[in-house]
């Protein structure tokens, strides 16, 4: 449906988006995911047509739109910050966008009255939008972008403001919301937990580009360079001798470069496995965050606590399952 191709952008001599290229199918919820800085917002700005690219074209369904103003793209797009108006009601700040387009007033009340409906709003319509809570702000600007059935839905950090575990409980209203709508959308956020939880697909950014992009299982299951893997958190990059020094045997030990001893591949096991000391013991609940080392080699794992506790200075069988042992390239 959208396709972004080779975009580049820069402010004042300095480059931020540096060919960049996505294309989004219909009905999908894309997610790009990316520390701050790396251009989400910015790629964002360009598709709404807030701002144009230096070089490169945006098309939809085929069709060059770098020069079709904003209101004629028929995008929608939700802030962080909401950006409702304090002084105006729930029902109001939903038909703000329909008043914009001169949609007549039977039908508004008609849209406002469904999209309020879908954010499990109803009966909220008279309701100052300065005495609401958080979560509700959060969909009243759900719905105010929703109602004037956008072609294309882009959210840029929707659920930032809001504490963490209000988060957790909105993500999934929000991801069932765009699919009962049949939305297509792209969602912006730094979280990974959020990205997974959202996306059907998501796109890894890193300085201006996609690093990498799959369905959130692919991308966790296989991050495939080195920044992926860093920013999804996996830090047990090893060289091929440390992992022989280990005893695990890898393809083509002779190509240079890092492996990744993928978080899904390692684990305490209860007799097998590599005799190593643990050197730090985090207990979090349900689950210990554990550094283990060997020779000079650490290795960080999280185990089920399950009633056990661990020490720091206890030896432990570390088993590694070599089909978890993925190269990474230094860049995409
Ligand atoms: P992200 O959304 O990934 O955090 P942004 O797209 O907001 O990143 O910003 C990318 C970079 O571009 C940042 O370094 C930011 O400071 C810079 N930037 C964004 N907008 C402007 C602007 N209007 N003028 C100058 N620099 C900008």
């Amino acid at each position: 449906m959208l396709a972004l191709n080779d975009l580049y952008k820069g402010y004042g001599g300095t480059p931020v988006l540096r060919g960049l290229k996505l294309a989004v199918e219909d009905g999908e919820i894309l997610c790009l995911l990316g520390p701050s800085g790396c251009g989400k917002s910015t790629a964002l700005r360009l598709i709404a047509g807030l701002e144009t690219p230096d070089t490169g074209t945006i098309t939809v369904d085929g069709q060059v739109i770098i020069n079709t103003p904003i209101h004629e793209r028929g995008f929608g797009l939700m802030f962080q910050d909401f950006a409702l108006f304090p002084h105006l009601n729930v029902f109001d700040n939903a038909a703000f966008g329909l008043r914009m387009h001169g949609i007549p007033k039977a039908e508004i009340q008609r849209r406002v009255s469904e999209v309020l409906e879908l954010v499990r709003l109803a009966g909220f319509e008279k309701r100052s939008v300065g005495e609401l809570s958080g979560g509700e702000k959060q969909r009243v600007a759900l719905a105010r972008s929703l109602a004037p059935e956008p072609r294309l839905l882009m959210l840029d950090e929707p659920l930032g403001s809001l504490d963490a575990s209000l988060r957790t409980q909105l993500i999934g209203e929000i991801r069932e919301i765009i699919k009962t709508a049949a939305l297509t959308a792209i969602y912006v956020t730094h979280d990974r937990g959020e990205a997974f939880s959202v996306s059907d697909r998501l796109g890894l950014m890193n300085n201006g580009k996609i690093e990498r992009i799959g369905t959130p299982n692919a991308v966790y299951d296989h991050p495939k360079t080195v920044f992926s893997a860093a920013f999804l958190g996996f830090n047990n990059l090893l060289s091929a001798q440390e992992l022989a020094a280990l005893g695990i045997v890898v393809e083509a030990p002779e190509e240079k470069g890092v492996r990744l001893i993928h978080p899904s591949g390692i684990q305490i096991s209860g007799d097998q496995g590599i005799a190593m000391q643990i050197t730090e013991a985090i207990f979090e609940g349900e689950r210990y965050r554990l550094q283990v080392s060997k020779a000079d080699i650490q290795l960080s794992l999280s185990a089920p606590a399950a009633g056990q506790r661990f020490e720091i200075g206890e030896t432990v069988q570390v088993e590694i399952d070599s089909r978890w042992v993925q190269a990474l390239s230094e860049s995409a």
